[in-house]
């Protein structure tokens, strides 16, 4: 991972990020050393990495490039996913052993018109008939899709199905029809390439995951969603605070036996730096020990690890750009510059994505309606 890091992300972030493209390169480099099977179990022929192992990948990947790591992330917890609620079925064991095989990149649709930015609704219903489905999804925000080799998109049970009653469904890229309904020129996060699609797709029945999303929610795609995209926010303020701290030895060196003024500030945001890695490095830790026995499975469902995680999202999510926005006061003008090697535009960009990436309010807003019942506050 600092291989592809250091000699193929970082020299194509600018140009991904300008042209709003995917980062080709990145992925083909990832492909190269297997890292996206990385989350596939041993016995399958994947490294069996855990959450903090996975955590530790996106971060280092970050630093060079935001929108690389987000799609590392998005992918992993879609694998996360098959690989912890697909286990009892042979078509999923095959899958896996062929997406080791094959490095497929998957994506994810949860984002739906209509559902306004909440997962755990859905529109959309699957269709069965004859061991075989038909899905078809309004999506607004579909990262790389056009990209990937298969996409995960979550859908009513049935047409006369609750809107929460969800279910994932794994739906092959050669099996959809993707047409683009909007655009992606955004602030930030530009490779990760995530216009609105309209999905429609068919496929064998056995690609729908058995368990319940409600299930798959809370016991691992938040879990994973919430440590994996913090441990790549953290990353992206490192990679800027890093550059922050060449600048300041540079002062240094241009006068020796002096401490640089800016050298106060670089030792404050490193505090909050290093605080916020021990966030989503302990909740990473925790998760694991905790293990997966159906116990484990059981408490991921009580508030208090709900409350954890949007907590760790919340709070890496804010922090991520303001460490940033720090770096970029101590660089100052040649931070403010695009084309300057200490350039902190890009990180700043990429870092304010994560507040928005289901939106903090409404994360806090169902925090405050569990801490009214819950009592464990601490
Ligand atoms: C970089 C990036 C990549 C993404 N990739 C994908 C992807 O691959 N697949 C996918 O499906 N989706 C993806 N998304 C979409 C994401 O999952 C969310 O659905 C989306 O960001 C939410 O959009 P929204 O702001 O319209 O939603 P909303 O949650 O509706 O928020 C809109 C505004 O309403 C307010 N609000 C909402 N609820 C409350 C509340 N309860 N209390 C108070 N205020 C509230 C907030 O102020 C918020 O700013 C991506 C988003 C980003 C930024």
């Amino acid at each position: 991972m600092r291989k592809v890091t250091q000699d193929v992300a970082a020299a194509h972030a600018d140009d991904v990020d300008a042209k709003a493209r995917f980062p080709i390169e990145t992925l083909a480099g990832l492909r190269e050393y297997g890292v996206l099977s990385a989350a596939v179990p041993r016995e399958l022929g994947g490294a069996g990495c855990n959450l903090q192992e996975l955590s530790q990948l996106c971060a280092t990947l970050a630093q060079s490039c935001g929108s690389s790591a987000m799609v590392l992330a998005m992918h992993y917890i879609q694998l996360a996913c098959i690989a912890r609620h697909g286990m009892d079925s042979e078509w999923w064991r095959t899958y896996l052993r062929d997406l080791v095989r094959r490095q497929d990149l998957l994506a994810s649709m949860t984002s739906e018109v209509g559902t306004f930015g909440d997962t755990r609704s859905s529109v959309c219903a699957v269709r069965r008939s004859d061991g075989r489905f038909r899905l078809d999804k309004d999506a607004t925000t579909g990262s790389y899709c056009a990209h990937a080799d298969a996409i995960l998109v979550t859908c009513r049970r049935d047409e006369d199905a609750a809107r929460s009653d969800q279910l994932l469904v794994l739906v092959k890229r050669e099996d959809a029809k993707l047409t683009q309904t909007s655009t992606w020129d955004t602030m930030g996060m530009r490779g990760t390439c995530s216009p609105g699609f309209k999905l429609e797709s068919a496929g064998d029945e056995a690609q729908i995951l058995p368990a319940p999303f409600a299930d798959i929610s809370a016991q691992t795609m938040v879990p994973y969603s919430h440590v994996l995209w913090s441990s790549l926010w953290w990353g992206i303020a490192a990679g800027a605070l890093n550059k922050a701290a060449n600048f300041v030895r540079g002062q240094a060196r241009q006068n020796p036996g002096t401490t640089p003024p800016a050298a106060t500030r670089l030792a404050e945001a490193s505090v909050q730096l290093h605080g916020i890695k021990q966030n989503w490095l302990a909740a990473a830790r925790d998760f694991d020990a905790l293990g997966d026995s159906p116990a484990a499975r059981e408490e991921l469902l009580g508030m208090g690890w709900a409350l954890r995680l949007n907590e760790l999202k919340i709070a890496c999510s804010e922090a991520s750009p303001e460490i940033v926005q720090r770096a970029l006061k101590i660089v100052g003008i040649l931070g403010y510059k695009n084309d300057s090697p200490f350039a902190l535009g890009r990180p700043l960009r990429d870092a304010l994505s994560g507040a928005l990436m289901i939106s903090n309010d409404r994360i806090a807003a169902k925090n405050a309606s569990m801490l009214l019942v819950h009592k464990e506050i601490a």
